[in-house]
């Protein structure tokens, strides 16, 4: 450990205790790695982990996310056994809108899923609507069915890392934020705090959306577009029976049915608002799509909803990995709208970055921040 003035030390210090945090400390410490301390400025998954609409998916979007979803499905089917909590997984099934502007690119992912052994089906639109008759076949070329998707509970597996990285010897301080970093001889030797500096030899970056500004305390620039997606729940029209998520490929609007509610979401708004009740000033605009899409939707009342950040980035891919600026200091961050399906990636890089200074189940070469120089 590099010598610093810091009273308290750990192995590893984590910033930000979201599921991607979380599931860095978890898997550190199975790795063996327990003197780690999780530091959180606010609670156990209170950022962007709150707000999400919590899908697993097989119908991914290109190679990469092909890959990691045939590995996340696994990890979460295996979580009970790993933590002692269930994962929660309900299959619901998606369906996918597809339009003519978006028709050639969504063939070919159809193309890709089934080369990765993805049961995917497809649909005319008058299949599309006599199976779903709340949705308007206007402007369909066609629809993607992909029966293995569905929904996890996103609060039992927060639960579920958190409680066993506890039982495993991690420290999570809630309320405690991380101020920056001390680097000596290019080498993190401390991440200051409001509650006073912790000695360690290793920072991951587990920040979600002010994942640039801890990256700043490092010398580097992490360009994350962190954009507010509103979800409003509506009540469940009498025609809509299924729990399918329904998504339009080229808008990404969406819904689906969720305890006898409707849980409707579109949008990738800069500087607008986090908050447990949705923008009602994107209402219109929001309605204007249920309208083309599923009319009965846009008649429905307003019982509720949320507003959260996707922390994105220009290529859609998140920040993973060591950097070449300063040793000791790993991304695990920029998870735009898939950071709840993808956590036991981000977790399991963490952790084999850190115990064997390289990764085995994936490269994180196209994930390196390095790639935006
Ligand atoms: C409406 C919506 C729907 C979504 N739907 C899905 C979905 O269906 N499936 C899916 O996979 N993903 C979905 N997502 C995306 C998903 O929520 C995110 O990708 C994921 O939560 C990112 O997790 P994280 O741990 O990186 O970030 P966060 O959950 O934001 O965690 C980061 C934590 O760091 C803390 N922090 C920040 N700075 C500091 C500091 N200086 N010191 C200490 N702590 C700090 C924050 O307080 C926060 O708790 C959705 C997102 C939204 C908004």
């Amino acid at each position: 450990m590099p010598a610093c003035s810091a009273k308290e030390s750990a192995d590893v210090v984590v910033i930000g205790a979201g599921i991607q945090g979380l599931s860095a400390a978890w898997h550190l410490a199975k790795f063996g790695i327990r003197d780690v301390a999780l530091v959180e400025k606010s609670t156990v998954g209170s950022g962007s982990s709150r707000w999400s609409a919590s899908m697993l998916m097989k119908q991914m979007w290109g190679e990469w996310q092909q890959r990691f979803s045939a590995y996340t499905f696994e990890r979460y089917a295996a979580f009970a056994e790993d933590t002692g909590f269930d994962a929660g997984f309900v299959r619901t099934g998606t369906l996918t809108l597809v339009t003519p502007d978006v028709a050639e690119q969504e063939q070919h992912f159809v193309d890709l899923r089934r080369k990765y052994g993805v049961e995917t089906q497809v649909l005319t639109p008058d299949e599309v609507v006599r199976w779903l008759p709340l949705l308007s076949p206007d402007e369909m070329t066609f629809g993607v069915y992909g029966p293995d998707d569905g929904v996890l509970d996103t609060p039992n597996i927060l639960r579920g890392w958190r409680h066993s990285a506890q039982a495993m010897g991690v420290t999570i301080h809630e309320g405690r934020r991380a101020t920056g970093l001390e680097i000596e001889s290019g080498r993190i030797a401390a991440v200051h705090t409001t509650a006073g500096p912790i000695a360690t030899r290793c920072a991951v970056n587990a920040a979600g959306a002010d994942a640039d500004e801890v990256g700043a305390w490092a010398g580097l620039r992490i360009p994350l577009l962190n954009r507010v997606r509103n979800i409003f729940l509506v009540e469940r029209p009498p025609q809509l029976k299924s729990r399918i998520y329904v998504m339009d490929a080229a808008t990404h609007w969406y819904f689906r049915s969720d305890n006898g509610e409707v849980l409707v979401g579109m949008g990738a708004r800069e500087h607008a608002t986090v908050q447990d009740r949705p923008d009602m000033d994107y209402w219109p605009e929001m309605r204007a799509m249920c309208l083309r899409k599923a009319p009965a939707l846009a008649q429905a009342r307003i019982v509720g909803g949320w507003a959260g950040i996707r922390p994105l980035t220009p290529d859609d891919r998140p920040v993973l990995g060591p950097v070449a600026e300063v040793e000791g200091f790993i991304n695990n961050c920029g998870w735009g709208g898939v950071g709840i399906m993808n956590a036991p990636v981000g977790g399991q890089l963490v952790a084999e970055q850190i115990h064997d200074g390289r990764t085995s189940t994936f490269d994180t070469g196209p994930f390196l921040l390095s790639r935006f120089n």
